[in-house]
């Protein structure tokens, strides 16, 4: 029997190299979006991170005809009342950049004592089949903001992210590392196996 073909869905190329390294291994044969060529984003309208994650595996799939695999990801942070949630991308705005989302984050949180930062990280992982969704999972990454950017790796909110049991920020991490414990991490060894019970693996 030919391997079933699924797409990842992602044109980060961080976010490329951690499902793959974390899917190679299973008897799939891997796409990119890159072999489809320029494709049009949907538009992420979702309340929530799963909703957002189906749009696009929903989307890609009938774009390519194939199975899709999406990701949808953002910091939730409790004294924001969940804020920036399905915003994180674009907190300060639509043509903002990593610097311009972290500097309203922090002049957000102004004033609040550190046991009240309490946020997370949480990644949503949907694979569709067209109309489809096949299988879902999320991952949580719990951490502090901090006012003090630490760290030189990792993106977006890193820097403002304290891992408490570490004492450091998930950008002072190694890369593997924070993979190891990451929402995405977890959201990709939690649909793992979902996927290989529907691929009878
Ligand atoms: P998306 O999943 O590519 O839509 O990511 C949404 C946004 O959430 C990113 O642009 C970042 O601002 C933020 N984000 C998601 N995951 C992480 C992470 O691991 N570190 C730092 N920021 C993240």
């Amino acid at each position: 029997m030919s391997q079933p073909t699924i797409v990842i869905a992602t044109q980060n190329a961080g976010k490329l190299r951690e499902i793959q390294a974390t899917m190679g291994d299973m008897p799939v044969q891997w796409e990119t979006l890159a072999r489809f060529g320029d494709v049009v984003e949907p538009i992420e309208d979702g309340a929530t991170f799963l909703e957002n994650a189906a749009i696009k595996a929903r989307y890609y799939s009938k774009l390519t005809g194939c199975w899709t695999l999406a990701d949808d990801s953002g910091l939730v942070v409790d004294a924001l009342d969940g804020d920036p949630g399905v915003y994180s991308a674009r907190y300060a705005g639509d043509a903002c950049d990593d610097a311009a989302n972290n500097r309203k984050l922090i002049e957000r949180l102004h004033g609040v004592p550190m046991d009240k930062r309490t946020a997370r990280f949480v990644c949503s992982i949907a694979c569709a089949d067209g109309e489809t969704i096949l299988a879902e999972a999320e991952g949580r990454f719990e951490g502090l903001i901090v006012d003090e950017p630490r760290g030189a790796n990792g993106f977006g909110y890193d820097p403002h992210f304290l891992v408490p049991s570490l004492g450091r920020t998930s950008a002072e991490l190694e890369p593997e590392h924070k993979n190891s414990i990451s929402h995405r991490g977890e959201a990709l060894a939690a649909i793992r196996p979902k996927l290989r019970t529907i691929l009878n693996l």
